[in-house]
């Protein structure tokens, strides 16, 4: 018999979503068991009201007078006290306890995960053919002092990069030493795909084809994949990105070259190209307030070209992110946080249906709250917001080594070394890089969402707090509940109705 003054308290990692077609239902979710369930309401208002931390608003609406006071009457049936205490919501652990559970577990994962495959970024050249006003690199092509940076990567240099891989894996759960190699590569800059790098990058891929079974990618702007045509589809650079900034005046305002003429007509030919030879492309649209009415046009643009209609045409937004040092980046007044930009596109879908062939923002977290319900399995942990915490090694044209991409060209921020033999040194920086994860500060380790997040980029919070460990939220709570809501009502509408049970419509998923 479970009697509610038995010292019971809502665990601090409860999510509760409310469900913008049923006011009477909530969803919980458990931050870190992963369990999921839908509740009626007092059950979530009795939840709400034993919380001992501060609770997000809903997304709708508001919570009741009576859901907030902690002295309310109403207390659900033992049977549902003990589900509530097995699914996690309701524990006996003081709050210090908890997070310290929860911290332990996390470094587990963490620990697992930094051990997965490397991720290797090749960067034949900082250089680049044009001058976004916005891009975090300008200063290497604009300021003198930096143009010692330009130079492409040698064959000795990329020779001496390969022989490193070997010192590098066996760090890896993947590694096999007799088995067959898997590498991943993507190609980064500066520009990558300058026609003037071209034979270091044909190089690279050759010898590790030769090696391995290799997949490779690109980041490129796409205005010289000319020179690379027999390069591109399936078998060797599969897949690009590519940014393409509005239609066509309003991207030639924006992606410019030396003498400010826009890129438009050539990316755009190289657009065709790329799909003809069957390579798959992620087109990245920047935006901001003073662009955002432009996307009517911009889609009419890729359907009339036809190429909205190609399975290997994909578009989504990003906003564009202020990294030149202004405090709480995003809160400039032309640019948009994640959240903002993901309820304008959601608005701009209703009214314009064929903008859908934007995908919405926060794709990745929409597939990953989606994989939940489909599969009632497991949740995927993500311990460290991006790959800089875990295995990713990007190689400039000096052989020096960074974790993160916006990090690259300092040499005080690198995390290692290509030696001249072709060993690997990696220093103390690359040991703090791969520590940050949603335990190693104080506000992710109590936060209800951070195996969900991730713990924000490491960049942006140092530009607005002064240190990498720390968080950088982005209005993550608000979007991951948004997600999830919108997830649910999906898979509701495709299964029956399910189990009830005092109060309780029972669901299950666990951690991984
Ligand atoms: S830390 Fe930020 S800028 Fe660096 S790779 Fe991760 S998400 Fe990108
Ligand atoms: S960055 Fe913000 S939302 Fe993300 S885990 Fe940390 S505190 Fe939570």
């Amino acid at each position: 018999m479970i009697e509610v003054d038995e010292g019971l308290r809502t665990s601090s990692y409860v999510i509760y979503v409310d469900l913008p077609d049923n006011p009477n239902r909530w969803l919980l979710l458990h931050g870190y068991t992963g369990t999921y369930d839908v509740v009626s309401r007092r059950v979530a208002a009795y939840l709400r009201s034993r919380e001992t931390v501060p609770v997000s608003k809903p997304l709708y609406g508001d919570w009741g007078p009576e859901e907030i006071r902690a002295d309310s009457n109403w207390v659900p049936s033992n049977s549902t006290l003990a589900t509530l205490v097995k699914r996690g919501y309701l524990t006996e652990k003081p709050r210090d306890d908890e997070v310290t559970f929860f911290t332990s577990i996390v470094s587990r994962l963490h620990e697992t995960r930094r051990r997965a495959a490397p991720h290797f970024v090749i960067m034949p050249t900082y250089d680049c053919n044009l001058r976004c006003h916005y891009c975090f690199q300008d200063h290497m092509r604009t300021d003198p002092r930096f143009h010692g940076l330009l130079r492409t990567m040698s064959r000795d240099m990329a020779d001496r990069i390969m022989a490193a891989f070997p010192f590098i894996e066996p760090e890896y759960h993947t590694y096999n030493a007799t088995g067959p190699l898997q590498r991943q590569f993507t190609f980064f800059g500066g520009e990558p795909l300058l026609a003037s790098s071209r034979p270091i990058v044909e190089y690279i891929m050759r010898s590790q084809q030769r090696q391995c079974s290799a997949s490779f990618s690109a980041i490129t702007n796409g205005t010289e994949l000319e020179a690379y045509e027999d390069l591109l589809g399936p078998e060797n650079l599969s897949k690009l990105q590519i940014t393409i900034d509005g239609p066509e005046a309003t991207h030639d305002q924006r992606r410019v070259y030396p003498d400010r003429t826009g890129s438009f007509s050539d990316i755009s030919q190289n657009v065709y190209l790329a799909l003809h030879k069957g390579a798959n492309l992620q087109i990245r649209v920047n935006v901001d307030r003073n662009s955002f009415d432009s996307l009517i046009e911009l889609a009419d643009m890729f359907i009339s070209k036809g190429w909205a209609d190609d399975p290997n045409f994909h578009v989504y937004l990003a906003p564009i992110q202020d990294y030149s040092g202004l405090k709480n980046a995003g809160t400039r007044p032309d640019f948009f946080n994640y959240w903002e930009l993901s309820e304008m596109l959601r608005k701009l879908h209703e009214r314009e249906p064929k903008t859908r062939v934007f995908a919405r923002v926060d794709g990745s977290l929409r597939d990953r709250v989606r994989a939940v319900f489909k599969s009632q399995g497991p949740i995927e942990a993500r311990t460290a917001f991006c790959g800089a915490h875990v295995s990713m090694y990007l190689f400039d044209a000096f052989g020096d080594i960074y974790a993160c991409w916006d990090r690259t060209g300092d040499r005080n921020l690198r995390i290692g070394t290509v030696n001249e033999d072709g060993t690997a040194t990696i220093n103390g920086f690359g040991e703090s890089w791969r520590s940050r994860s949603v335990v190693s500060n104080a506000t992710c380790r109590q936060c209800r969402y951070a195996l969900h997040c991730g713990g924000g980029c490491a960049v942006l919070a140092e530009l607005s707090s002064g240190t990498m460990f720390s968080n950088f939220c982005s209005a993550f709570g608000k979007r991951f509940r948004t997600a999830i809501a919108e997830a649910y009502g999906d898979h509701q509408s495709k299964i029956s109705q399910p189990r009830r049970s005092d109060g309780l419509i029972l669901h299950s998923a666990y951690l991984r």
